[in-house]
């Protein structure tokens, strides 16, 4: 998710006109099924890889949430809007708001919060008052040059960092850290901010909600070039450092967690800077099939219905 990021008009315009898709997506309108990538479903659907994928050495999501129930298709565009897409189960909390739709939605609390594949989105949150036990700083450069939390990774997750980081040194395409873990708090202000700035509607395609936020789990970093030029931002996507991520983060257990095309399934717009921990046997896999974290866990339904 980004992190302070400066949309400058033109990009906005841009993206609104490149990725009509992705707003529609990212945002909670459910109104465009003709527009969402017709590719996506198609590659999710699958269902002699999906569901019958096994899920190694992880508490499968769903078995918090209604495992009576089969994984739906991401046909984000056809699924019935009144039916819910989990049954409102034992975890329910509340009431989500949905946007500018004002459906409620049951938000689920994860029942494997330090599993290193935890499905954390607009529908699975973490549990109040999670914070990971094993926080350490990676050894690293960041954008920036303060302590701060925002170095911080779960210790798998950031021995994995530095060998990815070597590994794009070494291919001449150093990288830097741009924002890794951020505490409940920090979650809330952003968000808060964002919502203040933008709008709730148009903070929700972007940001996420305090809980909600895959940088809550230290499973999850943006990184940048060590200029930190593009930091977060959509022009990241042009650069040789994003086409070598996307190449190469699989093979030391990171995916692209949101990538493109895939906005109606993630729920959020494109973000190639976006890095998430899952270890190398998933990571690997999911690269391979070119499915997302949603789609690989068999929690396929839509997010942003
Ligand atoms: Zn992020």
């Amino acid at each position: 998710m980004k992190l302070f990021v400066n949309l400058k008009p033109a990009a906005v315009l841009l993206l609104a006109g490149i990725v009509i898709i992705s707003a529609a997506g990212c945002g909670s309108d459910s109104k465009a099924p003709s527009t969402v990538d017709s590719d996506a479903p198609k590659t999710a659907v699958d269902p002699a890889k999906n569901s019958g994928a096994p899920q190694p050495g992880q508490t499968d999501p769903s078995a918090k949430v209604g495992s009576s129930t089969p994984s739906t298709p991401p046909t984000s565009g056809t699924v019935d809007p009144a039916k819910p897409s989990t049954p409102p189960s034992t975890t329910t909390q509340k009431p989500a708001d949905s946007g500018s739709k004002g459906q409620a939605k049951a938000i689920e609390v994860v029942a494997n919060p330090t599993d290193k594949a935890v499905l954390v989105n607009k529908a699975y949150k973490l549990p109040e008052g999670y914070v990971p036990q094993d926080l350490v700083d990676p050894n690293v450069p960041f954008i920036f040059k303060e302590k701060s939390e925002k170095r911080k990774l779960r210790k798998e997750a950031a021995a994995a960092l530095e060998k990815l980081f070597k590994a794009a040194s070494d291919d001449k395409l150093p990288l830097s850290g741009v924002s890794a873990y951020r505490s409940h708090e920090t979650q809330k202000t952003i968000y808060a901010n964002y919502v203040k700035k933008d709008g709730e509607e148009a903070a929700n395609k972007y940001s996420a909600k305090p809980g909600q936020s895959e940088h809550e789990t230290g499973l999850a970093i943006d990184v940048s070039g060590t200029t930190g030029k593009c930091a977060a931002s959509d022009c990241f996507a042009a650069t040789k450092e994003a086409k070598w991520l996307d190449e190469h983060a699989a093979e030391y257990g990171f995916i692209i967690r949101y990538p493109k095309g895939k906005e109606s399934i993630t729920g959020y717009q494109y973000e190639p800077w976006h890095l998430r921990y899952v270890g190398t046997e998933i990571s690997k896999d999911i690269a391979k099939r070119g499915v997302t974290l949603e789609e690989y866990l068999g929690q396929a339904t839509p997010v942003n219905k």
